[in-house]
């Protein structure tokens, strides 16, 4: 079942590389609003360590070849495929696992995981990675100096460094070629009340797989369907507290 730009693992052999993805299974009601707006900042207050934002992936609603979030991801970061995949900038990507005991499927999107102890973070020797105190971790741009060493230390694959000239740039998104650069979460949709491009065109695609919002708040929708069912993080044995979690593994 591999499609071009998915993995088609073994259960078991992913597992062990990227090591154990961690999961769960959510009921999202039709039209049910999934950021919490009133944790969203103004644009003049910095983020704030009151929230910490966070992603549930919900593996059992996730669909093979649905590639709905990774096309929204491009659109909105203005990321262009060229015909060197390995080479292509990938924020966000499809990854299908099979349990060699049961059989069963699973489709998920790993990206970025947002990870409160980023070994990202650690090993940059500029600076340029950065958490937020909200918990969005993201590349300055202008101090990264493209060495790489973030991408080698991340246990998630999740970052791509800029080999080509770069077209179709977004204002909301810039880019640079020869730095690095992985999931922002759309910070820039976040910080305007609104939810990451990948949840939206999961949820136009009628899927509902993704669910974003505050996991510090209790009372918000994430925080409470955290609580009702089972999750894991991605390697949570690393102790790098991803905010991505995942039911359904
Ligand atoms: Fe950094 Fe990788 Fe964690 Fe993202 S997933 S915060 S790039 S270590
Ligand atoms: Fe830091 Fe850029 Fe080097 Fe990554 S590539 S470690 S962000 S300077």
């Amino acid at each position: 079942m591999a499609a071009d730009d998915q993995s088609t693992l073994p259960r078991r052999k992913f597992l062990g590389r990227a090591s154990a993805l961690a999961g769960l299974v959510v009921s999202f009601a039709p039209g049910m609003r999934l950021i919490d707006l009133a944790d969203a900042k103004p644009d003049d207050e910095a983020a704030s360590a009151e929230v910490r934002w966070g992603m549930l992936v919900d593996a059992t609603r996730c669909v093979s070849g649905c590639e709905a979030c990774v096309n929204a991801c491009a659109t909105e970061h203005g990321i262009e495929m060229t015909d060197r995949p390995e080479i292509d900038a990938q924020w966000i990507r499809k990854v299908d696992l099979i349990d060699e005991d049961s059989g069963r499927e699973i489709s998920l999107p790993v990206m970025c995981q947002h990870c409160e102890d980023a070994p990202c973070v650690a090993v940059c020797p500029t600076g340029a990675s950065f958490r937020r105190e909200d918990g969005i971790v993201l590349v300055n741009k202008h101090t990264c100096i493209g060495c790489r060493y973030c991408m080698m230390a991340c246990p998630y694959m999740a970052r791509s460094f800029i080999h080509i000239n770069l077209v179709g740039q977004r204002t909301h998104s810039p880019r640079g070629k020869g730095t690095v650069e992985s999931c922002t979460f759309c910070v820039h949709r976040v910080d305007r009340d609104r939810e990451p491009a990948c949840v939206e065109a999961c949820t136009e695609a009628g899927h509902q797989a993704l669910l974003f919002g505050d996991l510090s708040d209790n009372e918000g929708e994430l925080a409470k369907r955290l609580g009702e069912v089972q999750s894991q993080q991605l390697r949570s044995d690393l102790g790098t507290n991803p905010g991505v979690h995942y039911h359904g593994l």
